[in-house]
C-alpha cells in the first residue's frame, strides 16, 4: 500500500516525513497539497522518484482470447476464483449479465494454457482471456450449441473495443481459445458472432467480393492440396505441422478456421469455400 498523497518535492519530503510520523491525520490533509511528481515513500520504507515517465514502452498485452465457460454463473465464479484456472474477465449471463474483473489486466491469469499464435507460445503471459457464460454444444454430437445472448455482445464488444484500444491489439490478434489450441479446444463455438463483431471494427474478417473471385478461381483451378492449405494457415497464425502425415491434426486446424471465418459447416474438410477464405485473409497485412 502507498500512503496517500506522499508525492512530492524534492525539498519537502523529509517535512512530510516529520509531519507524517508526528501527525498522521494533519500530515495527509497536508499532503493533498502535494505535486504529485518527485520522490514516494512505500512501505517497505525505500523512495521512488516517479518525475519522469519513459516514452520507450507500451502494453505487455498482445492477444485477447474469448472462451466460454461451459457451467452456469455460480459455478464459473466459482470454478475461476478458486481454482487453478482463473481469466481477466467473466461475463455471466442472464436478463442482467454481470462482468467481473477477477484478475488486473497487467497480471496474468491461467486461461489458455498450452497455446499457439503466430508463432508467440503460451499465450497467458501476453493476453487478456474472457470467460463468457454459456454451456457451448447442447448435445454429444455437437451440432446443437447455446446462443450467446444479444446483452452479452453488447458488453463484450464495449469491452473488446475499450481493451484493443488501450493495449494497441491488431484485429488478428483477437481470437478465439480454439484457434490458439485447435487440437484440444472448441470454445468460443462456432455460434460465438465473429462477423458481427467484425461489423463494429473488432477482429480480424475478410472481403466478401475478393472471396467470391478466388472462389472462381479455384473452382476452375480446382482445390489446392493439404500442403497449400497448411501453408496458408500457418501464414494467418494457425500452429500446424507440415507434411501429409499431419491430415488429422491439419482436419483440427482446419476445423477451429471454419468454426471462427465459415461457422455454417466446421467438419475440417478442405473446401472452395474454406480456401478462398483462407487466401483473403493471408493476402492481409
Ligand atoms: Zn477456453
Amino acid at each position: 500500500m502507498l500512503y496517500p498523497g506522499v508525492r512530492c518535492r524534492k525539498g519537502a519530503i523529509h517535512l512530510w516525513r516529520v509531519l507524517f510520523m508526528a501527525l498522521p491525520v494533519a500530515g495527509c490533509a497536508l499532503l493533498a497539497a502535494c505535486s504529485r511528481s518527485g520522490p514516494e515513500i512505500n512501505d517497505a520504507g525505500y523512495e521512488v522518484n516517479t518525475a519522469y515517465v519513459a516514452t520507450g514502452q507500451d502494453s505487455r498485452v498482445r492477444f485477447i482470447v474469448l472462451h466460454y465457460t461451459s457451467e452456469n454463473n455460480e459455478d464459473s465464479l466459482r470454478i475461476l476464483t478458486k481454482n487453478r484456472v482463473s481469466s481477466h474477465y467473466l461475463l455471466t449471463d442472464g436478463q442482467e449479465p454481470v462482468l467481473y474483473r477477477l484478475v488486473d489486466e497487467n497480471r496474468r491469469a491461467w486461461h489458455a494454457g498450452s497455446s499457439q499464435w503466430y508463432g508467440y507460445k503460451n499465450l497467458n503471459a501476453m493476453s487478456v482471456g474472457i470467460e463468457i457464460v454459456n454451456k457451448g454444444p447442447l448435445n454429444p454430437e455437437k451440432t446443437l450449441w447455446e446462443s450467446y445472448s444479444s446483452r452479452q455482445i453488447d458488453i463484450l464488444a464495449a469491452l473488446l473495443k475499450d481493451l484493443a484500444q488501450r493495449h494497441r491489439i491488431h484485429p488478428r490478434n483477437i481470437v478465439g481459445h480454439s484457434d490458439i489450441a485447435p487440437q484440444r479446444k472448441i470454445d468460443p463455438g462456432p455460434l460465438f458472432p465473429w462477423e458481427a463483431l467484425a461489423r463494429q471494427g473488432i477482429g480480424r474478417w475478410y472481403n466478401k467480393n475478393r472471396v467470391r473471385q478466388h472462389e472462381a478461381m479455384f473452382r476452375s483451378t480446382g482445390l489446392p492440396d493439404i500442403f497449400w492449405f497448411q501453408e496458408k494457415l500457418r501464414h494467418i497464425g494457425y500452429e500446424v505441422a507440415f507434411g501429409a502425415n499431419n491430415e488429422e491434426q491439419t482436419r483440427k486446424v482446419l476445423q477451429a478456421f471454419q468454426m471462427h471465418y465459415r461457422p455454417q459447416r466446421y467438419d475440417g474438410e478442405p473446401d472452395i469455400q474454406t480456401a478462398a477464405i483462407l487466401m483473403d485473409l493471408a493476402g492481409q497485412p
